[in-house]
C-alpha cells in the first residue's frame, strides 16, 4: 500500500511572502492536493533575530489569498505539531544528544557538532534534477545544535522531516547543495530519505535573479496591482511546469488534476509579467460578473468614483460592457470609471475639438436619437446609419464626438453599447454638457 502523500512548506518568517517562496508552497499544494494528501505548513523560526510574528502573519496571510490552505500547521493544528521550529527544541536536543552518545557527534563548548564520516558515498535519485551523488569527504563537519542552543537549518529539517512523516521534500533548487548534508544525518539516524524534487530557479526575462526591476516580488504586490488570486495561481504554476498542449490558462481543479511533479522541468523558469496580464486578461474574463464586480470596486474606490450611487447590476453590468478590456481589476475600474461618474469624462474631454457647425449636426442627430422609443444598442445603430446616409454626414463624425461625450476616451466599447448602459437620461446630460445636444 502507498503512504499517504505528506508534504511541506517550511518559509523562514524573515521576510514577506515572495515569488519564490510562494512558487515553492504551491507546487507543494499541487502535489498534496493531486494525491489526496496532506500540505503542511512549518515555520522555520530558528533565526531568532530576524524571525517575527509579523512576517509569519503575511506569509500565512498571503497563503490564504492564494488559495493555499495547509492541513497541518501553526493556527491549524495537526498531530505531528507543534509546527513551529522554536517550539521543538526538545525534540532537537535529545536527537542531539543520541547522536554524541553514539559517537556521531561531539560537543564543542555548549554547540553539538556532527562527525562527517568518510568514505561514504551520499546519493539521492532528485524527481527533477536526476541522480546527484557526492563523497562524504567534501563535506567538512555539521554544527547541530548552535552555542546558543538552537539547531541549524541541515539539523532541523531532517528531524522534522522525518518527525513529521514529510514523504517528498518539495523546495527551490538552491538547497540541492544541503541535501547531502541532510542525507549524512538521516543515515546516522537509521532514517529513510524522504523523495527529493527541486524547483527550478525563477528568473527576470534578463535571465537575471528575479528582483524588483521585474515586477511584483510579493504575493500582495499582485494583489494591489489588481491581479486575481486564480490567475497568480495559474501564472506561478507555469514556471517550471506545463499543463500539456500549451495550455496556459487553467483552473485550480485542472491543475491539480494535471499536476506531476515529474514533469517539472529542470530548466530555470522565465517570470514574465506579460504572460500574467494576459492569464489575469483571460481569467477575468471568465469571471461572474458579481464576482468580477467585487473585484474592480475597491479600485474604483481608491479613485474616489462614487460607487454606491449605483445600484450592484448596473456596475456589474458596466464591467460586462467592456468584453474583456483591461488586463488588471485596477485597468478595468480605470477603462470603466465613465460608467460610474462624469467627472473624470469632463476631466478628459471639453469638447473644444468640435467647431459650431459640427455642434448644429450633432445637435440635430442627438436630439433625434434620443427620441427613440428603443433605448437599445442596435436600434441607435440602426437609426445612426440611416440618418448618417440620409444627411450625407460619416457615422464617424457623429459616433466619436457621441464617444467623447459620454466617455472621455478615445477608445471605448461600442459607443451605442455605452449610450444604452448609461441610460438614456444621463446620455443627454453629458450631450447637453458639451453642447452637442438642445
Ligand atoms: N526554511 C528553509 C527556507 O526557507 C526551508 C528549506 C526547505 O524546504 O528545506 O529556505
Amino acid at each position: 500500500m502507498n503512504k499517504t502523500v505528506r508534504v511541506r512548506f517550511a518559509p523562514s518568517p524573515t521576510g514577506a511572502l515572495h515569488v519564490g517562496g510562494a512558487h515553492t508552497a504551491l507546487f507543494n499544494w499541487l502535489w498534496a492536493r493531486h494525491n489526496g494528501g496532506k500540505f503542511i505548513l512549518r515555520i522555520e523560526d530558528t533565526d531568532r533575530e530576524r524571525s517575527t510574528q509579523e512576517y509569519e502573519d503575511t506569509i500565512m496571510a498571503g497563503m490564504r489569498w492564494l488559495g493555499l490552505d495547509w492541513d497541518e500547521g501553526p493556527v491549524k493544528g495537526g498531530d505531528y505539531g507543534p509546527y513551529r521550529q522554536s517550539e521543538r527544541l526538545d525534540l532537537y536536543h535529545k536527537f542531539a544528544e543520541q547522536l554524541v552518545e553514539e559517537g556521531k557527534a561531539y560537543r564543542e563548548g555548549t554547540a553539538i557538532i556532527f562527525k562527517t564520516p568518510s568514505g561514504v558515498p551520499l546519493a539521492f535519485d532528485d524527481v527533477v534534477y536526476g541522480r546527484i551523488e557526492v563523497m562524504s569527504d567534501t563535506l567538512k563537519d555539521t554544527v547541530l545544535i548552535k552555542s546558543d542552543g538552537m539547531p541549524t537549518y541541515n539539523y532541523a529539517v531532517v528531524i522534522d522531516d522525518h518527525c513529521m512523516g514529510i514523504t517528498h521534500v518539495i523546495r527551490g533548487e538552491d538547497h540541492i547543495s544541503n541535501t547531502p548534508k541532510q542525507l549524512m544525518i538521516f543515515d546516522a539516524l537509521g532514517w529513510e530519505y524522504p523523495v527529493f524534487g527541486h524547483l527550478p530557479m525563477i528568473l527576470g526575462k534578463d535571465k537575471k535573479k528575479l528582483s524588483k526591476r521585474h515586477g511584483a516580488t510579493s504575493v500582495y504586490e499582485f494583489r494591489d496591482m489588481g491581479y486575481m488570486p486564480d490567475s497568480v495561481f495559474n501564472f506561478l504554476a507555469l514556471l517550471g511546469w506545463s499543463a500539456g498542449d500549451d495550455k496556459e490558462v487553467f483552473s485550480r481543479e485542472e491543475a491539480v488534476s494535471l499536476f506531476e511533479l515529474s514533469r517539472v522541468i529542470r530548466r530555470a523558469a522565465v517570470f514574465d509579467m506579460d504572460k500574467l496580464d494576459h492569464i489575469n486578461q483571460e481569467h477575468l474574463k471568465l469571471l461572474d460578473p458579481m464576482v468580477r464586480l467585487e473585484l474592480v470596486e475597491p479600485f474604483w474606490r481608491e479613485m474616489g468614483l462614487p460607487v454606491d450611487d449605483h445600484g450592484r447590476e448596473y456596475l456589474a453590468q458596466s464591467l460586462t460592457c467592456l468584453e474583456g478590456r483591461g488586463k488588471t481589476a485596477r485597468e478595468a475600474a480605470a477603462y470603466s470609471d465613465y460608467f460610474v461618474s462624469f467627472k473624470p469624462v469632463k476631466e478628459r474631454y471639453d469638447g473644444s475639438d468640435v467647431d459650431e457647425e459640427q455642434k448644429a449636426t450633432l445637435r440635430r442627430f442627438n436630439g433625434e436619437l434620443l427620441n427613440l422609443t428603443d433605448w437599445k444598442a442596435a436600434a441607435m445603430e440602426e437609426f445612426a446609419r440611416s440618418w448618417s446616409a440620409e444627411n450625407s454626414v460619416k457615422m464617424r463624425d457623429i459616433a466619436m464626438p457621441l464617444r467623447m461625450a459620454l466617455t472621455g476616451m478615445k477608445v471605448s466599447p461600442g459607443v451605442f453599447e455605452v449610450a444604452g448602459q448609461l441610460g438614456r437620461e444621463e446620455a443627454a446630460r453629458r450631450l447637453r454638457h458639451f453642447g452637442f445636444l438642445d
